[in-house]
C-alpha cells in the first residue's frame, strides 16, 4: 500500500513524541548514546506499538522504528478486518479476547475502532465445501445460512453458486490507523520514548544488560522485544539468538469498482472457505484479494496474475462484474511453522523476547497479544487475566519448535523496574 505518509502519520510524525535518532554530531552533545531503559522494543508496527504502550505502564520503554514513519509495512497494508472465526485455535482465542479490549480502547480514544461487517464463508466446490465443514466443526459460533439468507446479507452473490454459506456475525471492520495511533499516543502519555529512522544494526549481551546499537548509538536495557515483523529472524541473528523460522508470505490486495448497480455498501465480507479469494465493500469500490501466500523476500509487490485470477473467481461467484484494478498493493504476513504467534524468550537467551508470527491476524488479536507479551516480558509469566484468554506461555514460547511443543519453559525472572532509581 502507501509508502509515503498518510495524513494520520503526518500529523503524528509532527507531534511531540517523535524524534529521529540524532546524527553523530547531535550524539556528541549526548542524548541517545547514553540512553538506558528497562525495555527496548524493535519495530513500530502494530506489534511493537501495542506492546510498547502496554509495557510503558510498568517499565521504562524505548521504541525503535527503522522507517521515517510507523505503520508502512504489514500494519499499513492489511484488509482491516476482525474475523473471530479465522486462524488456528490460539489466534481465535486471542482475537475473541481482544474484543472487549477494542471496546475499551474505543471508549478511551473516543473513536469507534470496530464497526460491524458480518463475514460469510462461502463454498462453491468440493474443496471449499470440505473446508467449510471443518470450519463449522471448529467454530461453534458459525451459523449455516441458506442461499437466500446469504444473498440477503450480500445481494451480489449468485445463489446458484452457493453450496454452503457460514455466517460469522461477530466479524467487524477495524480502524487500523486509529488503533495504531492510539497505542503510539498512549506510549507517549505513559512516558515511553519513540525514535524513527532508527534501524537496529546490532544487539549484544553484556553482564546485566542488553546493548542495542542504532547506527553509532547504543541503548542499554534490561530486556529487548523483537517485534520486527517480517525481519524478526534477521534481528534475532543480529543478537546471536537462534531464529524461530518465521516465514514472510506475500499477500496481494486490490480495490476495484463494481460495474453492477447493486447497493452493497453495508453488505458482508465474503471469503472463499478455501481462502482463494475474498472481497468486502468499501465506499464506491470493493477491497479484494486473491488470498495468495507465496514465499517472498521482504520487498512486497502485488502478484498481477493472482489478482486477475481473483477477479475471475469473484465474478463467477457474484454479479459484481469487476473489470479493472483501481489500486493494488501487497504486504507480508509472517508465519511461524505452526502458524501461531511467538511470544517470549528462548531458554538460554533470557531478556530477548520475540513478539512475532502474527500472520494474517496481527491487527485483530493485537490488544490481547500485547497484554500477553507485556506480562511475559515484565513479569516473566502470564497474569491471571491473560491466562483467562485461554493461551499459555508455553504454547507461545519460541522454544516450542526446538524442545517439543509444550516442553518450553513456562516463565522467567521478572524484569527489574528502574523507573524510580
Ligand atoms: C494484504 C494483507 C491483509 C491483511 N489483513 C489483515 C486483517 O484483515 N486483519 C488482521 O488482523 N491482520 C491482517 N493482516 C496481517 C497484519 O497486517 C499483520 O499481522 C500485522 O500488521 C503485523 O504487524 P507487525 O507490527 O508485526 O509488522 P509490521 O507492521 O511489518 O512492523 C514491523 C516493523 O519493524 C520494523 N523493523 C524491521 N527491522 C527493524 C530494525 N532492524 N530496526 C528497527 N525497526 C525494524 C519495520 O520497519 C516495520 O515497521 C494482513 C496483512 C496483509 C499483508
Amino acid at each position: 500500500m502507501a509508502t509515503g505518509r498518510s495524513p494520520w502519520q503526518a500529523s503524528f510524525a509532527d507531534s511531540l513524541l517523535v524524534a529521529a535518532v540524532p546524527t553523530a554530531g547531535a550524539a556528541a552533545g549526548g542524548s541517545v548514546t547514553k540512553m538506558t531503559c528497562d525495555v527496548a522494543v524493535i519495530g513500530g508496527g502494530m506489534a511493537g506499538a501495542s506492546v510498547a504502550a502496554e509495557l510503558a505502564q510498568r517499565r521504562s520503554v524505548v521504541l525503535l522504528e527503522a522507517e521515517p514513519v510507523a505503520g508502512v509495512h504489514s500494519t499499513g497494508r492489511s484488509a482491516a478486518s476482525y474475523l473471530p472465526s479465522y486462524g488456528g485455535q490460539a489466534v481465535r482465542r486471542l482475537t475473541v479476547a481482544s474484543r472487549p479490549l477494542f471496546d475499551a480502547w474505543s471508549s478511551a480514544l473516543g473513536i469507534e475502532l470496530l464497526r460491524p461487517r458480518p463475514l460469510i464463508w462461502l463454498s462453491s466446490d468440493a474443496a471449499s465445501d470440505e473446508a467449510a465443514a471443518r470450519m463449522l466443526r471448529e467454530n461453534v459460533s458459525l451459523q449455516s445460512l441458506t442461499a437466500a439468507e446469504a444473498t440477503a446479507l450480500c445481494p451480489v452473490l449468485r445463489p446458484e453458486r452457493i453450496l454452503t454459506a457460514l455466517l460469522d456475525s461477530s466479524a467487524m471492520d477495524i480502524d487500523v490507523a486509529g488503533l495504531h495511533h492510539g497505542y503510539l499516543s498512549e506510549l507517549k502519555r505513559r512516558r515511553g520514548r519513540m525514535f524513527y529512522k532508527a534501524p537496529v544494526t546490532q544487539i549484544r549481551r553484556s553482564p546485566g544488560a542488553w546493548l542495542v546499537t542504532v547506527g553509532e548509538h547504543t541503548i542499554s536495557c534490561g530486556a529487548v522485544v523483537n517485534a520486527a515483523g517480517a525481519w524478526v529472524d534477521e534481528v534475532a541473528e543480529r543478537a546471536d539468538v537462534p531464529p524461530v523460522g518465521v516465514q514472510p508470505k506475500l499477500r496481494s490486495a486490490f480495490t476495484s469498482k463494481p460495474q453492477s448497480d447493486a447497493a452493497i455498501a453495508g453488505s458482508a465480507l465474503v471469503a472463499d472457505a478455501c481462502e482463494r479469494w475474498y472481497f468486502k465493500p468499501q465506499v464506491g469500490s470493493v477491497l479484494a484479494s486473491p488470498a495468495d501466500e507465496s514465499d517472498s523476500p521482504c520487498d512486497a509487490r502485488p502478484d498481477e496474475l493472482a489478482i486477475a485470477q481473483a477477479i475471475d473467481a469473484i465474478n463467477e461467484a457474484t454479479t459484481l462484474r469487476l473489470r479493472s484494478v483501481m489500486r493494488a498493493w501487497a504486504g507480508l504476513r509472517s508465519f511461524a511453522p505452526d502458524r501461531s504467534p511467538v511470544v517470549g524468550a528462548r531458554r538460554d537467551h533470557e531478556g530477548f523476547c520475540f513478539l512475532a508470527g502474527q500472520g494474517g491476524y496481527g491487527i485483530q488479536m493485537a490488544p490481547a497479544l500485547a497484554l500477553v507479551a507485556a506480562d511475559i516480558v515484565a513479569e516473566g509469566t502470564l497474569s491471571a487475566s491473560a491466562r483467562a484468554y485461554g493461551v499459555t506461555a508455553e504454547e507461545l514460547s519460541p522454544d516450542r519448535f526446538t524442545t517439543g511443543r509444550f516442553a518450553a519453559s513456562a516463565g522467567s525472572r521478572p524484569l527489574p523496574d528502574t523507573r524510580q532509581a
